[in-house]
């Protein structure tokens, strides 16, 4: 269990985060995840909330067959990254069709959990923000192009896709059309060299560059 000292007033305090989630055995841990109040822990001192964001999480949803392991940068070093890449070359194998990820951030694995929570594919919806990018900044909004869009939720009769991203010191949203996703499942399907690496694949802006870039 990891120590972890308040940004606020500096008390340490022994926090204890789950190193392993699977939402079939544990459902109540989901909406945590989701949301990210299972990173967080609320000073005794100060009762200011602070965020965990340097330990790893696997988190595992049986029903979904997704397993999102959460790496924050320097949780692991080179020799356990080592064994992890052929660890999960084991893993793929023997799961299946299994969907397996890679996330280096807490707000990652939360936007992963809710893409594949409303039933779509996290492949194409990283083409969907790259198309909405280019458009935004077709239209004038350079700034976009190197703004971190997140997938917020899927939403109306019509299924837009609102995506969050920052300007301004403040969150935007932006709505796109459920045909847009569609297209680029489709565009994803027709092109089968398009598709993660094997094991733990990141899926992200710049997996979506090295094909479309
Ligand atoms: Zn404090």
């Amino acid at each position: 269990m990891p120590i972890c000292k308040c940004a606020s007033c500096g008390t340490q305090q022994t926090v204890s985060i789950p190193e392993r989630v699977n939402v079939r055995e544990n459902p109540e841990f989901k909406a945590g995840v989701r949301d990210g109040s299972i990173f967080v822990w609320t000073c005794p001192a100060c009762g200011k909330p602070n965020l965990v964001t340097d330990q790893a999480m696997l988190y595992h949803d049986p029903d979904a067959r997704l397993m999102v392991y959460l790496l924050p940068p320097g949780s692991i070093s080179a020799r356990m990254e080592d064994s992890l890449a052929k660890q999960s070359a084991l893993i793929s194998e023997s799961l299946g069709d299994y969907t397996l990820r890679r996330v280096d951030d807490v707000g990652t694995l939360m936007e992963k959990v809710k893409i594949f929570d409303a039933g779509l594919d996290d492949c194409a919806i990283e083409m969907c923000k790259h198309v909405t990018r280019m458009e935004m900044a077709e239209k004038g909004d350079k700034d976009i192009l190197q703004a971190k869009m997140k997938f917020f939720r899927m939403e109306g009769a019509d299924n837009e896709i609102v995506f969050t991203y920052p300007k301004d010191g403040s969150m935007q949203c932006v709505a796109v059309g459920f045909n847009v996703y569609e297209d680029c499942a489709g565009i994803i399907r027709r092109n089968p060299s398009v598709k993660p690496s094997e094991g733990f694949a990141r899926v992200d802006s710049g997996w979506v560059a090295s094909f479309f870039g």
